[in-house]
């Protein structure tokens, strides 16, 4: 492989992709692990010490999956506006995001003027 040309974005995202879906698949596999443990499990809730534990990792690998995702959504909108060409330019004012910012976020939309008014405004 040469180490001469940097991946281009499409590349880098469809990879981040690529990777987000294993992850969600292990997720996924977690959260039927849970169901099936808890559908094999004793009926007995009060006195089962396994229970609160249980809820408590369905609730991760649900919290996680959700955020999973969330970010293969974010990154199939990029994916969209690598290929339209727009990929790189803020969604709002049209201005270049940055590759600094690009890099620590592959998926943003906004420049960093534009996302700091939008999260002024929530
Ligand atoms: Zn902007």
């Amino acid at each position: 492989m040469s180490t001469a040309a940097e991946p281009s974005p499409g590349e880098l995202l469809a990879a981040r992709r690529e990777q987000l879906l294993r992850e969600a698949g292990v997720a996924e596999s977690r959260l039927s692990d849970i169901r099936s443990t808890r559908a094999g499990g004793s009926d007995d809730d009060e006195h089962d010490p396994e229970g609160e534990t249980l809820s408590a990792q369905w609730s991760q690998a649900e919290g996680l999956r959700a955020g999973l995702v969330d970010e293969l959504a974010q990154l199939d909108r990029a994916l969209d506006r690598v290929a339209d060409g727009t990929y790189g330019s803020c969604v709002r004012c049209g201005r270049p995001i940055g590759a600094e910012r690009l890099v620590a976020r592959p998926t943003a939309e906004l420049c960093i003027d534009c996302a700091r008014i939008v999260e002024a405004r929530r």
